[in-house]
């Protein structure tokens, strides 16, 4: 009997897992959150960019396995929505756009706010995710990329997904991502163009 190979995804988000699992499958792969693992330190995503970031949450969490002698491949994300008219924001700030992190409805009502007057309304969601080993936390974690184009439309429509969702149409499409189910997002999502390109 062959052992499936552990990934830790380093998300409290089970969301996240969902996007992984659909994907990569379960029968080579046994996926572990956080919570899963027992780490429960807030890591500080202090970087400029999305990889720097991602890098930062690969590197902490294969050091903490390493240190218990477990062996894994950790998987960090960090993403988020670009508007090109407002020189990528809200970026790396997604999460806490409009000062509370998380918001997702504040943080909606800053960006409609911000693009009032503005014609060109294309933006794209971008995915960077980081790899690493947990037997060589010191290395350099490779960094794998998605990303989805589309527009952000006028008002908030649907209730489905989270973030920007509401407002966001990807292209050739008239629907925005929150009126899709996760099946659909999922061929379409930054995240999981990111989750395709990985060498499993
Ligand atoms: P994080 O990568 O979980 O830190 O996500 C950063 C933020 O980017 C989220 O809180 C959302 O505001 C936004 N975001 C990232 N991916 C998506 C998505 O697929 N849909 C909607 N919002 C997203």
């Amino acid at each position: 009997m062959t052992s499936k190979t552990l990934l830790v995804i380093a998300t409290g988000n089970a969301g996240k897992i969902r996007d992984f699992a659909g994907i990569l499958g379960t029968e080579r792969f046994e996926y572990k959150t956080l919570k899963d693992i027992g780490f429960d330190s807030d890591i500080e995503e202090n970087a400029e960019t999305f990889a720097g970031n991602a890098k930062i949450k690969a590197k902490v969490v294969a050091e903490f396995l390493h240190k218990k002698n477990v062996e894994a491949w950790v998987l960090a994300d960090d993403s988020g929505l670009e508007v090109f008219a407002l020189n990528g924001a809200p970026g790396v700030y997604s999460a806490r756009y409009s000062g509370e992190h998380g918001n997702d409805e504040s943080n909606n009502e800053l960006l409609l706010k911000n693009l009032e007057g503005i014609e060109d309304r294309s933006a794209r969601y971008y995915c960077a995710l980081a790899l690493l080993h947990s037997s060589t936390p010191n290395n350099e974690p490779e960094i794998f990329e998605g990303e989805c184009r589309g527009n952000i439309g006028r008002e908030p429509v649907g209730n489905l997904g989270f973030g920007y969702d509401p407002l966001f149409i990807p292209n050739g499409f008239s629907t925005t991502f929150a009126q899709m189910e996760i099946s659909e997002k999922k061929n379409l999502s930054h995240r999981g163009s990111a989750i395709r390109k990985l060498p499993f």
